[in-house]
């Protein structure tokens, strides 16, 4: 039986397209842009493929004008241009991709980065433009084709004048709606915007007409009630930086670079503690560039708060915020990453589940934790701030998911010491530990001067054990949840059992409790109500009593805990 080819209805097929596939109208820049850079870019290769010299990429932009009176935006490229017949096939036949096949013809050949894949994001277009008209001049020909349409009622081709080759794409912009704005897609600084948000790393400058004011100068025989003036003048200027920072080697880089890039980039009024600047080469292929702020946004522990990374491929946005390249315990990392290896679905605006993505987020979460330990190491105040921004998420993070992050968070965790007035880590406290001690002792109380005076720690300092002192709400279920650092159990001093007694001092407290067990029980008597049971310890030295609570949550675990089920 003959097999019979699916009919669409092509109407249809467009309405949906140009309505269904972005989220934002915006997007339409991006992708006739990215058409553009595609166009120049086969130019450029096949210029530099017939070994034709003095073509530099400075000379092949690609020109934004506005016309606000007729409604007009033009996107003009210098690039390979269009015949009749390609108009035909690339404009004509939705999700047919002559970059696609240009890059399938081109493979085996160096670096190519062309961006289109999909056929569909010319259309983009018809989101925000009632009539597009493409005027193309293919390189190497003197004919040139018109093209134009109004949308899902079809398209005409007709032959041209046109003085170049390259494409010129003249949308009519739509006109405002009750619920629309389309005029935004007029303004010169919405526009400037746009080239900033999406294709900055374009690697064509993409230059437009900019109207700018400065003061006049002062005329030479102005006197002293000079008024200065101003005046605007127009300027035809580069909208987008092309080359990504880190794309840069990083001898080329100062610390002052990456500094301003993220003050600029992440609206940051401080610069970062540090950056990780680093381009890998494997299984998965990226460059990345993150930064770890000194302090915390505003929003940091609220739900407000979004984390993600801003992801490119070959140098365009596809996402502002990706979610999936950070873990929760460092979501306070800010950055980018760069790779040509993501499966992207057609809109450009989602990923596919991916491999390559979740790759890419491990070899980030290791190098985070290696950068943080070597400052942790090596500029202990950095560390410090730090911690007193983000200590809290990594503790939470240590926490959750019953301690699945333990091993990669646990040498990240600080606390204050009894014996020093700074704060530590596991690793340091576990070094200075002393031959006979069996346990890493934590005490938990509302501040760290509360904490030095409970009456246990005057025992322990006697015997020259340090103690680890908290006072945030998380850190002992986090410790709980650590159980163990390097096969030492921790050990709250407020536990029945602080491992300090031989077994003939616990032969002889048992005795002495036999003794007095009438003094005690009177005193049990006494307290009624108040506690469970009165009984004698080592434990104290000049303090003639202490609390404690009984089974695995202490005082203060119960503290929050009745607080949080009182919310
Ligand atoms: P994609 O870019 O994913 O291939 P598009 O719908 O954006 O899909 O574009 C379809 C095709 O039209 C491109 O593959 C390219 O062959 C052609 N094209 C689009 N814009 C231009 C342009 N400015 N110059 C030359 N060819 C273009
Ligand atoms: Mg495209």
């Amino acid at each position: 039986m003959a097999t019979k080819q699916f009919k669409a209805e092509s109407k249809r097929l467009l309405d949906l397209m140009i309505n269904s596939i972005y989220t934002h109208k915006e997007i339409f820049l991006r992708e006739l842009i990215s058409n553009a850079s595609d166009a120049t870019d086969k130019l450029y290769y096949n210029a530099m493929k017939e070994g034709k010299t003095g073509i530099t990429r400075d000379s092949l932009p690609i020109e934004l004008t506005l016309d606000k009176a007729n409604r007009r935006f033009i996107i003009e490229d210098h690039g390979c241009g269009m015949t009749a017949e390609e108009m035909e096939n690339n404009l004509g036949t939705i999700a047919h991709s002559g970059s696609l096949a240009f890059k399938n013809e081109n493979e085996k050949q160096d670096d190519i980065d062309i961006i289109g894949q999909f056929g569909v994001g010319f259309y983009a277009a018809f989101m925000v433009a009632k009539h597009v008209e493409v005027v193309s001049r293919a390189a190497g020909s003197d004919e040139a084709n018109r093209w134009e349409s109004d949308g899902a009622d079809g398209y005409t081709v007709a032959p041209c004048e046109k003085a170049e080759n390259g494409t010129k794409i003249v949308l009519t912009i739509k006109d405002n709606t009750e619920n629309e704005n389309y005029d935004e897609f007029l303004e010169p600084y919405r526009i400037q915007g746009l080239v900033k948000k999406y294709s900055d790393y374009i690697r064509y400058p993409i230059k437009m007409d900019m109207t700018r004011s400065r003061m006049k100068e002062k005329p030479a025989d102005a006197g002293d009630d000079y008024k200065p003036e101003w005046e605007e003048y127009t300027e035809n200027e580069t909208l987008n930086s092309m080359v990504p920072i880190w794309k840069k080697s990083k001898k080329e880089l100062k610390d002052e670079d990456y500094n301003s890039f993220y003050t600029q980039k992440f609206y940051d009024y401080q610069p970062p503690l540090c950056h990780i600047h680093s381009s890998v080469e494997g299984a998965v292929t990226y460059t990345a560039m993150l930064f770890i702020p000194s302090h915390a946004p505003m929003d940091y522990y609220t739900k407000d708060y979004e984390k993600g990374l801003q992801l490119y491929s070959n140098g365009v946005l596809i996402m502002d915020k990706c979610a999936d390249l950070l873990p929760d315990h460092f979501s306070f990392v800010h950055g980018m990453v760069d790779t040509a290896d993501l499966s992207l679905n057609i809109s450009r605006e989602m990923l596919q589940h991916d491999r390559h993505l979740k790759a890419i987020a491990q070899s980030l979460e290791k190098k985070i934790k290696s950068e943080l330990l070597k400052m942790q190491k090596d500029k202990r105040e950095d560390y410090e701030k730090f911690w007193a921004a983000f200590g809290r998420q990594i503790k939470y993070g240590a926490y959750v998911e019953y301690g699945a992050h333990k091993e990669l968070l646990q040498d990240l965790l600080m606390y204050h010491s009894s014996t020093e007035d700074k704060l530590v880590s596991l690793a340091e406290y576990a070094s200075r530990m002393k031959e006979d001690q069996k346990y890493i002792y934590y005490a938990c109380g509302e501040t760290i001067d509360k904490i030095k005076l409970l009456p246990v720690m005057e025992t322990l300092s006697d015997k020259g054990y340090e103690v680890l002192c908290m006072d945030d709400s998380i850190d002992e279920f986090c410790v709980k949840m650590l159980a163990k650092y390097n096969d030492k159990e921790f050990k709250s001093i407020a536990d029945a059992d602080l491992g300090l007694d031989s077994e003939d001092e616990k032969e002889e407290i048992k005795k002495l409790s036999e003794d007095n067990k009438d003094v005690l029980e009177a005193l049990g008597k006494a307290l009624e109500g108040k506690v469970k049971k009165v009984e004698l310890t080592s434990r104290l030295k000049s303090h003639p009593c202490c609390l404690r609570a009984e089974g695995p949550v202490t005082l203060e675990m119960e503290k929050v805990l009745n607080q949080q089920a009182a919310v």
